[in-house]
């Protein structure tokens, strides 16, 4: 069996994060490294590794999680303006393998920014 992630770590309370919502569904935690002024990690407790690995099953959490995107958007007075990413997979930039969505804003993003090397 794989080890338990950071994210599941920090979720065990085991790992001290700046928490800003939690419910049975998620947390949502400021990332440590952030990329932009607002940068949230949305993060399913059920340990998905990838997006990729979601089924049908996780239908209604998916949809409660981006549900709780905007949520946070709105908290943080960002829905104006908002970028929102998953990385699935290392070719892709993911570096944690528990699902998690990415919730940037604060600043200008520019249409070149989705381009891909
Ligand atoms: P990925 O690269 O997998 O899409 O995103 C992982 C994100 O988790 C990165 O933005 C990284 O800064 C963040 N991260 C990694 N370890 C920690 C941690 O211990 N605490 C918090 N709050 N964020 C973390």
């Amino acid at each position: 069996m794989s080890e338990p992630s950071i994210f599941s770590r920090i979720m065990a309370g085991e790992i001290p994060a700046d928490i800003l919502y939690e419910d049975e569904d998620c947390i949502c935690i400021n990332d440590i490294q952030p990329q932009a002024p607002t940068h949230v990690l949305i993060i399913p407790r059920k340990a998905i590794a990838r997006l990729a690995d979601a089924t049908a099953e996780d239908k209604a959490l998916l949809g409660a999680l981006m549900l709780r995107v905007g949520d946070i958007a709105r908290k943080l007075g960002v829905d104006d303006a908002f970028r929102v990413c998953i990385n699935n997979g290392e070719r892709a930039g993911q570096t944690v393998f528990h699902l998690h969505i990415h919730l940037l804003a604060g600043k200008s993003f520019s249409e070149g920014s989705l381009s891909m090397q």
